[in-house]
C-alpha cells in the first residue's frame, strides 16, 4: 500500500473541524487538525480518535439484517432493498404518504442532516422528527420569533461582556458552534487579556463558569424568569438603545406594559437570586456595550425552554446590541440548495394543530400518535443516523410507539438500542469512509469544506444517498431526484453557494461570501412579519400563541420541596453529557471510552453523606417513571438538592443505564413540545 496523506473533516460533532489524515505503507491511519482550516485552525479533541476507531470495531454493522422470529439474519442489499420498497410501497397504497416518518438525530454531519429527506419530498410525506425538541428547535424558535432569523451568533472579538446562558462550551470539549473564526478555548484568553467581563448563569459550576469573572447559580427552570426581570429593570431604568428600538424594533410599550408585574422581587423565588443580583446583573449587561449573549443547549431541556430564549432575544434588541460590532451578529453563511425538492404542506405534519411553531413534529407528539392508535396513525418510520429510544424521554414509552409501527428502517454503522426494535437495519459507512461537505458560517465570510474519504467502506456499508436513490428508484420515485450518490449530492447542494464540486476538491475550503457586514438591518430590515425587531411577535400572535413571553413553572415538574416529597422525590435531576461523548455514540470504542467506563450521578455531598452513599457508590435513581442504577460522583459544583446523571447510555453495545427511563413524557413545553430532560423530580438511594 503506498502511504498517503488526505485533507477531510471530522463529522463527529457540530464544529466539524479540518482534518490532516495520513496512512502510512501498512494502512494505518493518524489524525491531526488541519492548520489551514479555519473552524478550529489545527486543533482537534480527543473524541477524534473515534474516527479510525470506528473503523476497526468489531461492533460495525457490517451487512444488511432482516429480523425474523429468531432473531436478525443477514441479506444481500438487494433483498434489503426489494423488501424496503415493498414495504414502503405497499403502506403508502394502502395508508396514504402521510404514514411515513423520517426520525434522525442531530445533524452534526450533512449526511446526517439530509439523508432520505429527499425520499420523503418524493413520496409525500411531511412527517420529519428527530431530537429538535431537544436541542436547537426551541432556541431557533425563539429567535425566529423577535429577529425573523434563527440566530444571532456571538462576535467575541469585539464585545466588551460575554454573558453565557445555559451553556458550557469550554466543557463539551467542542469549538464555537456560533463563529467558524476561531476555537473558544482560544476565545477566552483573548477575551482576559482585552479585559472582557465574561458572566455565566448556569445551576452548575461549570468549566466555562470556573473560568469566568462571575457565576450566577439560578435555580434550574429559572432562566425565564430572570429574563423578563431584567427586561423589567433595563426598561424602567431606561437602560435601553432608546435609538435603536425606536427606529428598528415593535412593540416596544405592549412589552413594558408586560413585564411590569416580573420585578426582581418577584423573580427571586423562581431564580433562588437576589433581586439586587438581579438588578446588579442588568445594569453591567445593558451598561457593557457592546456586549453578546451565548446561549446554549441547556436552555431547550425545559418545558418552558422557548419563552426563555424569547427574553433573551429580547434583551439582546433592547440593548441593540443585534448585528452590531460585538454584539449578537447574523454571520454570513453559504448559500445551499433546499431540500426536499418536492416539500410537502406543513400543515399536514402530525401535530400541526397543537404545535404550530416548530419546523419538525416534535418526537414526543408522533410518539402520542403511535401509542393513541386510530386511523391516522404512523405505519412506517425510516431512522437514519439516529437513536430515539435513548435519547427521547421515557425510554419504555418510546419502545411501546416503536412497537405499533408497521415496518421500521433502521440505518446505522453500530447496533443501538434503536436497531434492535428495526425490522430492517441498513449498514452506513462512516463519514471517514465515504464523501461529505461542510458550510460553516464565520466572521471572515461564509465558507465551504470538502470531506474525501480516508478509508474503504467496512464489510458492505454504504453510503445513505446510495441507498437512499436506490430505494427511491425501486419505488419509481426516482424520476426527479437531483442525486445518485455522495458526490452528486453535494454538487447540487452546493450549486446555489456558486461554488463548484470541481473547485472545493481542489481547494478543500472555499470562501463562498463576504466577510461580515454588520447592520444589514439597515438597508434590509428584519425577516419578521413587520421587518422590524419584533417585541411583541406577529408570527406567534398569527398562530394563536402567546406574542410576549411569558413565565410559568416548567410544566407538570414541582420545584418545592413539599411538592417533591409527596412524589416520593426529594432531588431534582437534569441530564448532562460527558465532554468524551457525542450524545450516544462511542461508548463501545474502547480508546475513546476507556477513561470514562460508565454513566455516573453528580450529587453534592451533603445530599449524599444525608442518604449514606460514598463516592463512586451504587446507587439507584428512581422517579415516577422508573429506575435505574449508577454510580455516584460527589461535586461541590452542583447545588444541593440537584443531581445531574450522564446521558447516553443503554445501547447493547455497552449495557449501561438509560438516564430516559427516569424522564417523563406527558409534560410538554406547549410552544415546542420539548421534554424536561433537564429537570425532572428523582430520589437517589444506596444500593445493597
Ligand atoms: S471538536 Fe472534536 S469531535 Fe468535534 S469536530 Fe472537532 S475534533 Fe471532531
Amino acid at each position: 500500500m503506498t502511504a498517503k496523506t488526505y485533507r477531510t473533516l471530522c463529522q463527529l460533532c457540530h464544529s466539524n473541524c479540518g482534518l490532516i489524515v495520513q496512512r502510512n505503507a501498512s494502512g494505518e491511519l493518524s489524525i491531526q487538525g488541519d492548520p489551514d482550516h479555519p473552524m478550529n485552525r489545527g486543533r482537534c479533541c480527543p473524541k477524534v480518535l473515534a474516527n479510525t476507531e470506528i473503523l476497526d470495531s468489531p461492533d460495525r454493522l457490517k451487512h444488511p439484517l432482516l429480523k425474523t422470529k429468531t432473531g436478525f439474519k443477514r441479506i444481500s442489499w438487494d433483498e434489503a432493498l426489494t423488501i424496503a420498497a415493498d414495504r414502503l410501497g405497499d403502506i403508502r397504497t394502502r395508508f396514504g404518504p402521510l404514514s411515513l416518518v423520517r426520525c434522525t438525530g442531530a445533524p452534526v454531519s450533512y449526511q446526517g442532516r439530509d439523508g432520505f429527506l429527499e425520499f420523503m419530498g418524493a413520496y409525500g410525506s411531511p412527517n420529519l422528527t428527530g431530537v429538535g425538541n431537544l436541542c436547537m428547535a426551541p432556541r431557533m424558535m425563539a429567535f425566529k420569533s423577535v429577529m425573523g432569523v434563527l440566530r444571532a451568533e456571538p462576535d467575541y472579538d469585539h464585545a466588551e461582556l460575554v454573558l453565557f446562558w445555559g451553556g458550557n462550551p469550554l466543557g463539551v470539549e467542542r469549538f464555537s458552534s456560533y463563529a467558524a473564526h476561531n476555537g473558544l478555548k482560544e476565545i477566552m484568553p483573548r477575551l482576559k487579556a482585552r479585559g472582557v467581563r465574561t458572566i455565566v448563569i448556569d445551576p452548575y459550576l461549570s468549566e466555562t463558569a470556573k473560568k469566568a469573572d462571575e457565576w450566577v447559580r439560578i435555580q434550574p427552570g429559572g432562566d425565564g424568569a430572570l429574563g423578563l426581570a431584567m427586561i423589567h429593570v433595563i426598561i424602567n431604568e431606561a437602560l435601553y438603545d432608546e435609538g435603536f428600538v425606536g427606529s428598528y424594533t415593535s412593540g416596544f410599550e405592549r412589552l413594558r406594559d408586560h413585564v411590569q408585574p416580573f420585578t426582581p422581587g418577584w423573580a427571586e423565588e423562581p431564580t433562588g437570586l437576589p433581586a439586587s443580583q438581579i438588578e446588579a446583573l442588568s445594569r453591567t449587561y445593558a451598561g457593557s456595550k457592546p456586549a453578546v449573549i451565548h446561549e446554549g443547549n441547556g436552555l431547550d431541556m425545559y418545558t418552558s425552554g422557548v419563552n426563555a430564549v424569547r427574553t433573551i432575544a429580547i434583551l439582546i434588541g433592547l440593548t441593540g446590541n443585534i448585528d452590531a460590532p460585538g454584539g449578537n451578529v447574523f454571520m454570513p453563511f453559504p448559500q445551499q440548495a433546499a431540500l426536499p425538492t418536492r416539500p410537502t404542506p406543513h400543515k399536514d405534519r402530525i401535530g400541526y394543530k397543537r404545535f404550530p411553531l416548530p419546523f419538525h413534529a416534535p418526537f414526543p407528539v408522533v410518539k402520542e400518535a403511535l401509542l393513541n392508535g386510530g386511523e391516522g396513525r404512523p405505519r412506517a418510520m425510516i431512522v437514519h443516523h439516529g437513536n430515539p429510544v435513548l435519547i427521547q424521554a421515557n425510554e419504555r414509552r418510546t419502545r411501546q410507539a416503536l412497537e405499533q409501527l408497521d415496518f421500521l428502517m433502521a440505518t446505522d454503522i453500530f447496533p443501538t438500542a434503536t436497531t434492535q426494535l428495526a425490522d430492517l437495519v441498513l449498514p452506513m459507512t462512516s463519514d471517514f469512509e465515504a464523501y461529505g461537505y461542510r458550510a460553516y458560517s464565520s466572521i471572515e465570510g461564509g465558507f465551504l469544506a470538502l470531506a474525501q474519504p480516508a478509508a474503504d467502506p467496512v464489510g458492505e456499508s454504504r453510503s445513505v444517498f446510495e441507498v437512499e436513490y436506490d430505494l427511491a428508484r425501486r419505488m419509481n420515485l426516482g424520476q426527479d431526484y437531483p442525486f445518485h450518490d455522495d458526490r452528486t449530492w453535494i454538487e447540487y447542494m452546493i450549486r446555489p453557494s456558486g461554488v463548484s464540486l470541481g473547485r472545493l476538491e481542489a481547494e478543500r475550503v472555499v470562501f463562498a461570501t463576504k466577510p461580515v457586514q454588520y447592520r444589514k438591518y439597515v438597508t434590509q430590515g428584519f425577516g419578521t412579519p413587520s421587518g422590524k425587531l419584533e417585541f411583541f411577535s406577529g408570527w406567534f400572535e398569527s398562530l394563536g400563541a402567546d406574542p410576549l413571553p411569558t413565565y410559568a413553572l416548567p410544566a407538570g415538574e414541582p420545584l418545592d420541596a413539599k411538592a417533591l416529597e409527596a412524589k416520593g422525590c426529594s432531588l431534582l435531576g437534569a441530564s448532562r453529557r460527558p465532554s468524551r461523548f457525542v450524545h450516544t455514540k462511542f461508548k463501545n470504542l474502547e480508546k475513546t471510552a476507556k477513561p470514562y467506563p460508565v454513566p455516573l450521578v453528580y450529587m453534592h455531598p451533603l445530599d449524599a453523606a444525608a442518604r449514606k452513599i460514598p463516592d463512586g457508590g451504587a446507587v439507584q435513581v428512581t422517579s415516577p417513571q422508573g429506575r435505574i442504577t449508577l454510580k455516584a460522583r460527589w461535586t461541590e459544583d452542583t447545588t444541593p438538592g440537584l443531581v445531574w446523571i450522564d446521558f447516553g447510555w443503554g445501547n447493547p453495545t455497552d449495557g449501561q443505564a438509560n438516564i430516559n427511563v427516569l424522564v417523563s413524557d406527558v409534560f410538554l413545553d406547549p410552544l415546542s413540545g420539548g421534554t424536561p430532560n433537564r429537570l425532572f423530580p428523582c430520589e437517589v438511594l444506596p444500593l445493597g
